[in-house]
């Protein structure tokens, strides 16, 4: 599993962040990232509980 934030759409709310501090961070700009792309398969759940919860919708996985 790979997973991106489109900064286009983030909105800075921090979910994701609060979800799964491993995968997401918030940069200077106060909008996400993922810190890590490749997913391993111990915060999968996470990264599916951060997209289905991204006020957003602005988180990817592929
Ligand atoms: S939950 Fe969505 S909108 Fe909020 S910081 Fe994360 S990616 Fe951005």
């Amino acid at each position: 599993m790979r997973v991106t934030v489109d900064d286009d759409a983030c909105g800075g709310h921090g979910v994701c962040v609060g979800l799964c501090p491993e995968v997401f961070a918030l940069g200077d700009g106060g909008y996400a990232h993922a810190v890590a792309t490749d997913i391993r398969a111990e915060f999968e759940g996470l990264v599916a509980e951060a997209v289905s919860q991204c006020p957003e919708r602005a988180i990817h996985v592929h």
